[in-house]
């Protein structure tokens, strides 16, 4: 059974109350943009208080700072005039849990879904699959407050991020929805 018919209702409940918001300028109001994880326990609309048009939110898995996040991150800035940026990745992140090898091996056995169990994922589908995924970095994390001090750090360095743009590294806690921060990732961060 798809969701599809339920999103489309949902839809139509929220445009029905649309109001203003259809008169919202393109850049950010609050002139500020979020990278963070696409898992589905985080809402940044919610654990940053952003209504429609206040911010910009970047999602991948991990929430990190690939070099397609950075390209948006370039046009949240250079187009749309952004000048702050959080980097939040959150605990218990699914990319703790595979490395580039289990995920390499996992697909070119199988396309189906993989169960997860207390030793990780196993394929319990058929084959085929392709070995293609040897080709992608899927930027897996070991540690997750040191994956946020990489990705401040990548983009603080990054040649088309200018140096008046403070980046602030935080983790956010699925246990509690508090968000933490990774000092050193924000001290890495900070506006020169
Ligand atoms: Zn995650």
């Amino acid at each position: 059974m798809s969701v599809l018919p339920e999103v489309l209702s949902a839809n139509e409940s929220y445009a029905a109350d649309f109001g203003a918001k259809g008169e919202l300028a393109l850049p950010p109001a609050r002139g500020f943009a979020i990278l963070t994880c696409m898992d589905a326990r985080l809402d940044p609309a919610k654990y940053a208080g952003l209504a429609e048009g206040d911010a910009h939110v970047i999602r991948n898995a991990g929430g990190r700072a690939s070099d397609d996040a950075i390209r948006s991150l370039v046009i949240s800035y250079k187009l749309l005039g952004t000048k702050e940026w959080f980097v939040i990745h959150h605990t218990d992140c699914g990319m703790e849990f595979f490395t580039d090898e289990v995920i390499r091996g996992l697909l070119a056995a199988s396309l189906e879904t993989a169960a997860l169990d207390e030793t990780g994922f196993h394929d319990v589908g058929t084959g085929p699959g392709s070995p293609e995924a040897k080709y992608i970095d899927w930027l897996t994390i070991s540690d997750n407050a040191q994956s946020v001090a990489e990705d401040v750090a990548r983009i603080r360095n990054h040649p088309l991020v200018p140096s008046s743009i403070p980046v602030y590294g935080y983790l956010y806690d699925v246990k509690s929805g508090r968000l933490v921060e990774v000092p050193e990732a924000t001290a890495v961060g900070a506006a020169g």
